[in-house]
C-alpha cells in the first residue's frame, strides 16, 4: 500500500441492503476494521462471485425477487449495439448498458440511440482498464470523464458504475462515491467473452446462477473479448427473454430494480 492509499479517506457506502437481516456491508466491515487495509480486501471478495452475493447482495445487483435486470457491458459498438437494441424493441424490453467512454466519444449517436430507446447508461469507464492498477487521481478522472460524456451525449446523469473485469478498487470506490455514482456488479453471466462461447454455454452459464431479482451480465461489444463473440450473446438473448418471462420474472433496467411492484416492463 502506498502512503497516498492509506491517506484515501473512508470508504463510501455501497449501496444498502434491503433486508433487516442483511450481513455487514463492504462499508461496515472496514468501519468496524478502522483501518484501510480492509479496504483492500474488497477486489478479492468483489471477484468471487457466490461469496459476493452472499454477503453484498444489493452491490451484486439483488433486487426485487420478481424482476431480472438486464445489463450489458463493453459498448457502444456500431457495429453490434443496434442489434441489441433491435432484439430486446422485438420483446419490449428495457436494459441498463455500462459504456466505454472512449467508444462512445468515437460514435456519440448511439448514446442517444440507446436512451431514445429506453434504454438506461452507465458508466463502465473511459477504457477497459483493470482500475486495481490505477491511482486514485487517474480513476476519478477516468469515471469522470466517461460520466461527463455519457451525460453530455445523452441528456441522462448515470446512476450506477461497473468497474472493467468487475474489479473494485479502493480508489474506484472512493471516485464512486464522489460522483455520485452507485457500484453495481451482477449475480449471472453468460461467460460470453470466451472465444470457445456457443448459444447454448451462454445461456447454460446464466440459468445455472439465475434467480428472481438476480442481475445479468452480458457484452455488446468484443473490445474487451475474443472477436464476434458477442454473436453468442445476441443469439441467446431472446431464450433468455423467453426463460425469464416463463419463470415470471419481468426483466428490465438496473434503475427499476428497487422499485415496487408496477407495470411489467418487458415479458
Ligand atoms: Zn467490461
Amino acid at each position: 500500500m502506498t502512503d497516498r492509499q492509506a491517506r484515501q479517506p473512508r470508504l463510501p457506502q455501497l449501496p444498502r441492503l434491503r433486508h433487516s437481516s442483511r450481513p455487514p456491508g463492504l462499508a461496515g466491515l472496514a468501519v468496524a476494521a478502522g483501518t484501510a487495509a480492509v479496504v483492500h480486501a474488497a477486489p478479492a471478495l468483489t471477484s468471487l462471485p457466490a461469496l459476493r452475493i452472499r454477503l453484498f447482495p444489493a452491490l451484486s445487483g439483488l433486487g426485487d425477487p420478481a424482476r431480472v435486470a438486464l445489463t450489458f457491458d463493453d459498448g457502444p459498438d456500431p457495429n453490434v449495439t443496434p442489434r441489441f437494441v433491435e432484439t430486446l424493441a422485438r420483446y419490449r424490453v428495457r436494459a441498463t448498458f455500462f459504456l466505454i467512454g472512449s467508444m462512445l466519444a468515437r460514435e456519440p449517436t448511439l448514446g442517444g440511440d440507446l436512451t431514445a430507446a429506453g434504454h438506461e447508461v452507465a458508466v463502465h469507464g473511459w477504457t477497459h482498464r483493470n482500475l486495481l492498477f490505477r491511482g486514485p487521481a487517474a480513476t476519478y478522472r477516468d469515471l469522470a470523464r466517461t460520466r461527463d460524456l455519457v451525460g453530455a451525449v445523452t441528456g441522462r446523469t448515470p446512476r450506477f458504475f461497473r468497474p472493467p473485469y468487475g474489479v473494485l478498487s479502493s480508489a474506484s470506490l472512493v471516485a464512486a462515491h464522489r460522483l455520485r455514482l452507485t457500484p453495481v456488479l451482477w449475480t449471472a453471466w453468460g461467460r460470453d467473452w470466451s472465444r470457445t462461447a456457443t448459444v447454448d454455454s451462454v445461456l447454460g452459464n446464466l440459468t445455472t446462477g439465475l434467480t428472481g431479482g438476480g442481475t445479468v451480465l452480458l457484452h455488446d461489444s468484443d473490445c474487451a473479448s475474443a472477436p464476434g463473440s458477442w454473436r453468442a450473446s445476441l443469439a441467446a438473448l431472446p431464450y433468455l427473454l423467453d426463460e425469464c418471462a416463463r419463470r415470471g420474472w419481468s426483466v428490465g433496467p438496473l434503475g427499476e430494480h428497487d422499485a415496487p411492484a408496477g407495470p411489467a416492463v418487458g415479458t
